[in-house]
């Protein structure tokens, strides 16, 4: 049995950030994730958009830490080195007489603290970006509004968690948590973790987390949104993040540069039954692309790299309809971090310090010391200058070696990935840490080169590298095993 201060069930970004700020303190914390790395439910399918904060109503939460995490990314993206970059965003309206919506997300924006916000003329859009339609009355400015990279940020935050004395366990699945004297038993299959707290950051999953000592019981519906990738040579179709006027279903389809020069389109939105399915289909691509041409009708479809799918942790209609970040009354000690939909991920610097707050006045500890605040990345060869190559690859020839043509990725890339704090373990965990994989190919290329290393660094049998876990093993057999 093993004993810690804090558990967190979860490893997305939402239990990876309030990891960090948790080990601020002089406390034993472990994050318990049943896949078998961090980053792999909704954190890793997204819109990548760090939200200005204009959509969410005044006075809740959503609207709040949203806010504050927008204003925190700036400085957080140096100081732990992940890739964010302020583009503002535009939410585009295409008539006349749905002009006063545009007034009254302004006005929200404006009770939220979002700074800067103005409504443009189509003149003034169309100066900004060329390639947004003919038919438009006006549109939301939003400057504040950003890109990141939602691997990124999720690494940076466990990276440096651990580094501050964390404890992350994998394939660790969280099954029944049982009250005790002065805490909680968290129990997965037959491990046992004591703990005094309990942080339910599991996601599509929080509300089976919260069922399992709560008599008040939550329902989480996914609500599926399907996205289509484009090459890199359409990343400056756009500049800015280009939303439509928002539904009662979310904000629309949107066109948008990725943080690493994609360009990105999507989500539908469908709620489902199965909080498993992430799979793409016809009519969902098909919809992204109808709709996403009421903003910009020249996207190339053509250029389509891959498609992905993610799933939104929405409460039913019993729900708060915000997030819901609490500890409960008839489980002290147990603390809410659940329906994290959008802006999850732009809010969750600031999720981070709320559940901290929280923590720490229920259970004070005094500061760790020598707390690490900052972290470097994995070095970058592909936006390197040619000094900097010289250098890295003077310190180690492995920097020289190209293993992913499209992202430009380099061995000495690979192997800082596995041999990191939290390193990866699967083809999917390098792929998310030195994007080996995420270009044009889609990793046709590079992935038996990859398997290869992973085999090397990890002392292992190329049978078992996995794509992203137990039972994904890559490699079954030999072609024609029997002939042999
Ligand atoms: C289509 C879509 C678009 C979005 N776009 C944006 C956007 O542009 N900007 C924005 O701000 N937000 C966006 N969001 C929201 C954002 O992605 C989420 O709010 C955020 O990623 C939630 O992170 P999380 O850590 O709470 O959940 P997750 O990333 O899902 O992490 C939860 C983790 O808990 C683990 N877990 C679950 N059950 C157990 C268990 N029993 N035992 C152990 N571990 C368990 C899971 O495996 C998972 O790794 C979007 C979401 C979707 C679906």
């Amino acid at each position: 049995m093993s004993r810690y201060d804090v558990v967190i069930v979860g490893a997305g970004v939402t239990g990876c950030a309030i990891a960090r700020e948790l080990a601020r303190g002089q406390r034993n914390i472990a994050v318990l994730e049943k896949n078998a790395d961090i980053c792999e439910g909704t954190s890793k399918a997204n819109s990548g958009i760090v939200h200005a904060g204009y959509d969410a109503k005044e006075g809740t939460l959503k609207a709040k830490l949203n806010v504050r995490g927008n204003e925190m990314m700036e400085e957080l993206s140096k100081k732990l080195d992940f890739p964010f970059r302020r583009n503002g965003s535009l939410v585009l309206c295409f008539n006349e007489e749905d002009l006063p919506k545009l007034e009254v997300l302004k006005d929200r924006g404006e009770k939220n603290g979002v700074k800067g916000i103005r409504i443009l003329t189509p003149a003034e859009v169309w100066e900004m970006e060329p390639n947004i339609t003919k038919d438009l009355a006006g549109a939301l400015f939003a400057p504040t509004g950003g890109i990141v990279c939602p691997f990124g940020m999720t690494e940076a935050f466990a990276e440096n968690a651990s580094v501050n004395g964390v404890d992350f366990y994998f394939e660790k699945e969280v099954t029944s948590i049982e009250k005790t004297a002065d805490g909680f038993k968290v129990i997965c299959w037959n491990e046992i973790y004591e703990t005094k707290a309990v942080i339910n950051a599991a996601g599509v999953f929080a509300d089976e987390i919260h069922n399992m000592v709560s008599d008040k019981k939550l329902k989480i519906v996914p609500r599926r949104g399907q996205y289509n990738l484009l090459d890199k040579k359409c990343g400056d179709f756009v500049d800015k993040t280009i939303f439509q006027l928002p539904s009662k279903l979310g904000k629309g389809i949107l066109v948008t540069p990725t943080v690493h020069g994609n360009l990105l389109v999507g989500p539908t939105a469908e709620d489902l039954d199965d909080k498993t399915d992430t799979d793409t289909t016809a009519e969902g691509m098909s919809k992204v692309f109808k709709e996403a041409a009421l903003s910009a009708p020249d996207i190339n479809k053509k250029m389509v790299i891959t498609s992905f799918s993610g799933l939104r942790a929405h409460f039913d209609e019993s729900g708060p309809g915000d997030f819901l970040i609490e500890e409960l009354d008839k489980a002290p000690g147990f603390f809410d971090v659940a329906g994290i939909e959008s802006p999850g991920l732009s809010a969750a610097p600031a999720i981070g310090q709320y559940v901290a707050e929280m923590v720490n006045r229920r259970f004070p500890v005094p500061d760790r010391i020598g707390f690490v605040e900052s972290r470097k990345g994995i070095p970058n060869m592909a936006n390197a200058s040619d000094e900097e190559r010289e250098s890295l690859i003077k310190q180690n020839p492995l920097f020289a070696n190209v293993i992913c043509r499209c992202e430009f990725v380099t061995e000495g890339e690979i192997v800082e990935a596995i041999d990191r704090p939290v390193g990866a373990r699967t083809l999917d965990g390098i792929k998310r840490r030195t994007r080996a994989g995420m270009g044009r190919c889609q990793s046709g290329f590079c992935q038996p080169k990859v398997l290869e290393i992973l085999e090397r660094e990890l002392n292992t049998d190329r049978g078992n590298v996995c794509k992203s876990g137990s039972g994904s093993e890559v490699l079954k057999g030999f072609t024609k095993e029997d002939s042999l």
